[in-house]
């Protein structure tokens, strides 16, 4: 029997009428896992609810809270939740407003608090979702599963790293009945656990990794990712309408896509999926019949541009200074720091005295960065750029092809190249005012073709 892990996004479970179709998706599909996220907007709610607290907002806060136990309690309604998982709900909503009184009280939300208070947003739809799932597949044992049994992490609040060996063992452990096929395991995406026991989270849209980790962990044949359009597209479509659905794409296609900017994946979703060499469906729960897009290590088709994304905010930091010259270890220095900060730096260029590095707008810039880097060269930022990508193949080797985008977009100012480190992207800066303008125009010259 194979093994399935599927994985549905907040709109999946946006209300009782979503969670009963995503579950006559896991029923046609033969789940074996069932990863959710939060119900759709309630991380949202659940960010605001800790800010309003920990600002001393109370009525506000209270308010918020109320909406979200209203919001709930009215899907347990429409699904008839059983009186042990509605109790089970409801400790959850109370939990929810404890924790939110702890952050009013002490006026302090750390990084750890906020990822108890995260957490909640996934354990209280997986309460649900495994109700709905077992309505519509009386056939089947569901099972709903503390994901942090399994999903073991570090202790870095908010971004957590997940422990692969330890996940490895415990999923052999905790879902080794998978094998009789009898039952099917309803779990919360996005949120882990530290060996000390603190709950922790992935980082925002990572319910799409959780799955990948724990597909990795049991081994499964293919990882299904539900959400809300039909698969990946040659764009995002919410930024050209000629977007098409993509039947195929490589691994290592996909992961320059969701790297660099389409949401329809969390980036660090295909590390384990490589690494196990697991097949990943993306496609859509509200069309489930539609084909949805395959991303495999093998494809039938390689073409030189096989989509475009668009990485918004993102914050250019230029650093220039004559001691570069002729010196070594410079670059050491300077990414030592960002190092030390934990910075993600994403695009880089460098030239005989300067360098510039791209840094997505969440990354902090906090003070004592900008101490550090002064000291060793001077600094200048720039915000609110849009960081503009080409993914295909053989992109570094393709004569003429940097003339043809820059035809394309003659009238745009570039403030940053990069080329030629990957033969699957070329990607540039440009501001983001331009940005969209950019993709459509990219998308009708190199996948339109008109
Ligand atoms: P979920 O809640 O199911 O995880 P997300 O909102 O995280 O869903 O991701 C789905 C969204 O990703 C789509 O609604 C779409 O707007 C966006 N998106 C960005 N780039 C692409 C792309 N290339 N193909 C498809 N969708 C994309
Ligand atoms: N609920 C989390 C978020 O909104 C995780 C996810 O949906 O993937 O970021
Ligand atoms: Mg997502």
């Amino acid at each position: 029997m194979s093994r399935i892990v599927s994985k549905f996004g907040g709109t999946s479970m946006g209300d009782a009428l979503c969670m009963s179709r995503s579950a006559k998706v896991c029923v046609r599909r033969n789940s074996s896992v069932v990863v959710v996220s939060a119900t759709s907007g309630t991380t949202n709610d659940l960010i605001k609810l800790g800010e309003l607290s920990e600002n001393g907002n109370q009525t506000e806060a209270e308010a918020l809270a109320k909406s979200i136990q209203t919001k709930h309690l009215k899907i347990a309604t429409d699904l008839a939740l059983p009186s042990e998982p509605l109790s089970e709900l409801k400790v959850l909503l109370s939990e929810m407003e404890s924790i939110a009184r702890g952050i009013y009280l002490l006026r302090d939300c750390s990084a750890k608090a906020k990822d108890v208070l995260l957490s909640l947003g996934e354990r209280l739809s997986s309460v649900l979702f495994a109700q709905a799932l077992q309505t519509a597949w009386p056939q089947k044992k569901v099972k709903l599963l503390d994901v942090r049994s399994v999903l073991k992490t570090d202790e870095t609040f908010g971004k957590a790293r997940p422990l692969t060996t330890e996940i490895s063992k415990l999923c052999e452990k905790k879902l080794g009945n998978l094998k009789d096929g009898k039952v099917v395991y309803v779990t919360q995406g996005f949120i882990g656990q530290t060996l000390a026991g603190a709950t922790t989270t992935l980082g925002r849209g990572g319910s799409d990794y959780s799955a990948a980790i724990l597909a990795e962990g049991i081994k499964a044949d293919t990882l299904e990712i539900w959400t809300d359009v039909a698969g990946v597209s040659t764009t995002d479509p919410r930024l050209c309408k000629d977007a098409v659905v993509i039947d195929e794409i490589s691994f290592k296609e996909m992961s320059e896509l969701a790297t660099f900017g389409a949401k329809v994946l969390h980036p660090a979703t295909l590390l384990p999926a490589i690494r196990q060499n697991i097949p990943v469906l993306v496609a859509s729960s509200f069309e489930a019949d539609k084909p949805g897009t395959w991303v495999r290590r093998e494809v039938k088709n390689s073409p030189l541009i096989r989509a475009l994304a668009l990485r918004k905010k993102q914050t250019l930091i230029t650093l220039s200074t004559p001691e570069m010259l002729q010196a070594h270890g410079f670059l050491f220095q300077l990414f030592k720091i960002f190092n030390d900060h934990k910075i993600s730096i994403d695009a880089i260029t460098t030239s005989e005295i300067s360098v510039s590095v791209t840094i997505d707008s969440s990354e902090t810039i906090s003070p004592q960065l900008m101490t550090e880097l002064s000291q060793v060269a001077e600094v200048q930022i720039e915000k609110d750029l849009g960081l503009v990508s080409l993914i295909g193949n053989n992109i570094n080797h393709t004569p003429g092809l940097a003339k043809r985008i820059f035809e394309a977009i003659s009238e745009i100012n570039v403030r940053m190249i990069c080329y030629g480190a990957s033969r699957h992207n070329f990607c540039f800066l440009v501001d983001e005012g331009h940005a969209s303008h950019v993709i459509q125009k990219l998308h009708q010259k190199f996948i339109t073709g008109v």
